[in-house]
């Protein structure tokens, strides 16, 4: 099989010693909170005279894999540009806008205003890796994630690549239901009477009619096997719930 190369950018983000900015605070900790997507995200901030010299956050109930990655990775880059004024993580703007609220109060504390701090540059560093693959699957959203396992399953050496710092996609953050009409796994929990056809007229009613009928009909028609494939080959555990699906 010919094989795919991919070349990949990885940005090395490295700090150049600059001058931070010309401002004075009141040296000490300070505490503060912000709004995160799930609760208050709280901050402990300390300040020599003349720098911010750590952040930590205290106390966050954001989602895992992507609120907790800006929780870990925004306090050191804030650290690194001794400011706020820097872009948030990609994918968790709330968290990242609660973490820059948080330090910000801090900062005011500290005696000083947030937009008195100019970012320090750093130099980013472009590195180059070639990686080579029998196949490629761009998005690692569940159609990806998916793809990539069959690939794997089926012995390629297969590379994904995913533009946000997580994989998941939507389903990260989905609700967590699933239809398993047709599916074995379905019969088993006591449901023998559904199909396809039942299946299209709910999602028809419950599209006011308006859904694209060839993909819903798709859909139908191949949901139980990808049931049945995540629960017997990927190891997935479903449990039933009260919902009517
Ligand atoms: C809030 C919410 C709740 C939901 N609840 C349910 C539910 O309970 N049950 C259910 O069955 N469905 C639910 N859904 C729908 C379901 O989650 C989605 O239909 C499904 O996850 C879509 O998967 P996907 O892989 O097709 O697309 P996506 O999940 O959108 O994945 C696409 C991926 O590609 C990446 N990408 C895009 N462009 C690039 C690029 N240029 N380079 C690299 N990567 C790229 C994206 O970052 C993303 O990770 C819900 C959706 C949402 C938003």
């Amino acid at each position: 099989m010919k094989k795919l190369l991919l070349t990949s950018a990885l940005l090395a983000a490295l700090p150049l010693v600059v001058q931070a900015s010309d401002v004075t605070f009141r040296a000490g900790t300070y505490e503060a909170s912000a709004d995160g997507i799930h609760g208050p995200v709280v901050v402990k901030t300390t300040f020599s005279e003349h720098k911010i010299d750590s952040i930590r956050i205290v106390k966050q109930t954001e989602t895992e894999g992507i609120g907790t990655v800006a929780a870990s990775e925004l306090p050191k880059k804030i650290l690194n540009a001794q400011s706020t004024k820097i872009d948030g993580i990609a994918g968790a703007s709330i968290t990242s806008k609660a973490i820059f609220s948080a330090v910000n109060k801090c900062i005011e504390q500290a005696g000083v205003k947030p937009d008195q701090l100019i970012p320090v540059i750093t130099k980013k560093q472009t590195k180059e890796e070639k990686l080579s693959a029998d196949m490629v699957v761009v998005g690692g959203g569940g159609s990806g994630m998916a793809a990539t396992i069959e690939g794997r399953m089926r012995g390629l050496k297969v590379v994904l690549v995913e533009k946000m710092p997580y994989i998941g996609g939507a389903a990260a953050i989905s609700g967590g239901q699933v239809v398993a009409q047709g599916s074995k796994l379905q019969k088993q929990f006591g449901s023998t009477k559904d199909s396809p056809e039942s299946m299209m007229k709910d999602f028809l009613a419950n599209g006011h009619n308006l859904n694209d009928k060839r993909m819903l009909s798709l859909y139908a028609h191949n949901v139980g096997q990808t049931i049945d494939w995540l629960h017997d080959k990927v190891g997935v555990k479903f449990i039933p719930n009260d919902l009517p699906y």
